[in-house]
């Protein structure tokens, strides 16, 4: 047992197990035996996956005057993927064993076969990570569509429209959230790496003479970002790429890492594209994608600085750092330490026993409760058994209604983290538990 969480070997296997086995991520086609590396989000975990976009777009969108948010097509033409750089270069380094024929991205196993330990490989030839597709009754040329490999495209080709209807002017922002898909060589690590992921990511456009500050900006909130959702600082660290290492288009790149159960590993990507989206997209469509700043009376190409993270795996990151096993009355309970924010049910409402009267009580609290706080409802087993379960879905809040309830008109409401208990009267509960979670 380990209160230190990253230090336990079996910390990737406790989590995917706990969330195949309360609902959260299940194997895609589990009745078919699976397809591999996609997965479909269960009650908990759907609820948990908005929950983290939603606080996402609470920061990037909702709280700024200076970003807007749009939801862009998946299905793209080639056109798009040819301007953007991705049909010549979306590429990654793909190699065969020689020994066990087993296929690798040659940048990620260091000249070693991580299944038979060989070290004979084929010559590396370029892969495509995009999916390609027909779109129409058609096949040939003039139908082929791409899956998105990332939301970005969207933003970079509705920068004349969103700049024409929304009445901003750089420095602004475009954000969206919503599925990328690539044809990974070798998905795994959980919905570390899978071909079906989602993506929340934001083009500032800037003017050039302030991109480095931007970026400065951006890589600060971001990081801060984590930490404010309750990932230990321990656990993030910033990785600035070298120059030499950068993307033909980055002026700048740096990744906000976690340390994962198998090491330091990108968490999100912050980059300093310069004018190269806006540039491309401008030459190859012919419409010219600048702002034209009247009072300096000069027309520009705007620098973009883009914070790219992944839903799905920022999802991840945070239920790895909320898994802890602690002591509770001598018994080892497992908790999973989750912002009350991100956590699938905020409060759970437990009637002490099936009695109608308990019932009939419960069902009003939950009715005062359920339009501000996500709820859920549990009558089984014994009131202990009721709680160790709520602490292992991260539930912050249990509120019991016992038949004290029924002369006092107070229910107890039981902290996930100390597991201290206070009675708080039915009509003070929604302020006390706002109080709680800090929105008063
Ligand atoms: P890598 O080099 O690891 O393949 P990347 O640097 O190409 O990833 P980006 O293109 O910067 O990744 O994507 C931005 C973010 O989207 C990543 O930081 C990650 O959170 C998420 N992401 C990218 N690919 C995947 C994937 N296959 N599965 C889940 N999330 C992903």
């Amino acid at each position: 047992m380990s209160d230190a969480p990253h230090q336990d070997p079996d910390l990737l296997d406790k989590v995917t197990n706990l969330a195949k086995r309360r609902g959260f991520i299940f194997q895609s086609a589990d009745i078919y035996g699976g397809f591999r590396s996609t997965y479909d989000y269960g009650p908990l975990g759907a609820n948990m996956l908005r929950n983290v976009k939603a606080a996402w777009w609470q920061v990037m969108v909702q709280q700024r005057m200076d970003v807007v948010g749009i939801d862009a097509a998946i299905l793209g033409p080639p056109a798009v993927w040819a301007a953007s750089g991705h049909l010549a270069t979306f590429t990654d380094p793909l190699v065969d064993c020689r020994k066990c024929k087993e296929r690798w991205r040659e940048d990620k196993i260091n000249g070693v076969c991580p299944n038979c330990g060989s070290k004979e490989f084929t010559e590396a030839r370029a892969f495509n990570l995009m999916f390609k597709t027909q779109a129409g009754p058609v096949e040939g040329e003039g139908a082929t569509a791409y899956l998105r490999p990332e939301t970005a495209q969207g933003m970079f080709t509705n920068f004349a429209n969103v700049l024409a209807t929304s009445r901003k002017k750089p420095p602004f922002g475009i954000a969206q959230v919503g599925k990328s898909f690539r044809n990974e060589i070798t998905p795994g690590n959980f919905v570390f790496r899978t071909r079906e992921f989602e993506q929340m990511e934001m083009e500032f456009f800037v003017p050039p003479a302030e991109a480095e500050q931007w970026y400065r900006y951006w890589i600060d909130l971001r990081y801060n970002w984590y930490v404010n959702l309750g990932i230990d600082q321990e656990f993030l660290r910033l990785h600035e790429h070298a120059k030499a290492d950068l993307s033909h288009y980055s002026l700048g790149t740096t990744d906000v890492e976690f340390l994962y159960p198998w090491g330091w590993d990108e968490l999100e990507g912050i980059a300093n594209r310069g004018d190269y989206d806006l540039t491309q997209h401008s030459n190859a469509s012919g419409v010219r994608l600048e702002y034209f700043d009247q009072t300096e009376n000069e027309r520009y190409t705007p620098y973009v600085i883009e914070p790219a993270a992944g839903a799905t795996r920022a999802m991840m990151a945070f239920l790895l750092s909320a898994y802890h096993e602690d002591e509770v009355e001598g018994e080892t309970r497992v908790v999973l330490r989750l912002d009350w924010r991100l956590a699938p049910y905020q409060v759970a409402v437990l009637p002490l026993s099936k009695k109608p009267e308990l019932e009939g009580v419960s069902q009003k609290v939950l009715e005062a409760l359920a339009p501000y706080f996500a709820c859920d409802y549990d009558v089984t087993q014994s009131i202990g058994k009721r709680y160790r379960r709520q602490d292992e879905i991260g539930t912050p809040f249990c509120i019991t209604v016992d038949f004290d309830t029924l002369e006092d008109g107070a229910v107890t409401v039981r902290d996930r983290d100390t597991t201290e208990q206070t009675r708080v009267k039915i009509e003070d509960l929604l302020n006390d538990l706002r109080q709680r979670t800090g929105q008063k």
